[in-house]
């Protein structure tokens, strides 16, 4: 579903995809990078785990900012916010090792894969929160499933739904811009996605019951508190037959 009926040429000519300049807050220097007009493009759908759909360009795509200069990453929501101590171990280890990637104006999978590998490096040398490290997790697992890779998007799944659980406990709201509620559905979601259905109702049915919480979400959430009745009823009924 990643696939733009427009070719990169004229996602750039008609400025859905522009180049925006950036300012490192590791090596300090000026470097610019691509960003999707988000004003710009149509949200034509989504996956129980929030992973949402644009045309005619994703900017799921465009989520990772890459230093051109010093090969700092990180998703955007995190690029900024750095302690002195991270940007003091950024500065140390990436110039023992960066060497300069040039990346097009417009991204596949494979350089958003590439730019998330480099976050994840980055995530590990500044210590980042859990939180952090889960979301690119979940990021990964939606471009393999873009990918049509299963197997790969189902270990960065349980990989994602682990972190995020570990965070719930550690850290405070919001949690990569998400409030409690939806939050607390993702990883829900996530644990339903990877046939964990006793662990996902835990989350699940606890959001259903809840008052505040925005109608859209919580259809969601019924919904799939509907799906998991039915998968736990079927796995109870195959547990008897085996018995
Ligand atoms: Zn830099």
């Amino acid at each position: 579903m990643s696939e733009t009926n427009k070719t990169a040429e004229e996602l750039i000519n008609e400025r859905y995809v522009v180049e925006k300049e950036a300012t490192c807050p590791v090596c300090e220097s000026h470097f610019k990078h691509s960003i999707v007009r988000k004003i710009k493009i149509k949200n034509v759908g989504s996956d129980i785990d929030l992973r949402h759909y644009y045309e005619p360009v994703d900017p799921l795509y465009y989520d990772i900012t890459t230093c051109s200069q010093c090969g700092y990453a990180a998703d955007a929501i995190f690029f900024d916010t750095l302690k002195r101590a991270q940007r003091d171990k950024l500065v140390t280890e990436l110039s023992k090792q960066y060497t300069s990637v040039k990346y097009p104006a417009v991204y596949t999978a494979k350089e958003t894969l590439a730019m998330i590998k480099q976050a994840f490096f980055c995530a590990d040398i500044k210590e980042s929160l859990k939180s952090e490290k889960a979301y690119l997790c979940l990021k990964t697992a939606w471009l393999f499933r873009d990918l049509g890779d299963k197997e790969k998007e189902m270990k960065f799944l349980e990989s994602a739904a682990l972190g995020f659980e570990a965070a719930y406990t550690e850290e405070e709201f919001p949690i990569c811009t998400m409030d409690n509620y939806t939050y607390r559905y993702l990883i829900g979601a996530i644990n339903y996605l990877c046939g964990e259905y006793e662990k996902s109702s835990r989350w699940i049915y606890e959001i259903v019951a809840e008052q505040n919480i925005n109608p859209r979400l919580k259809k969601r959430a019924e919904d799939l508190k509907n799906d998991l009745r039915q998968k736990i009823a079927e796995a109870a009924e195959k547990k008897k037959k085996e018995q």
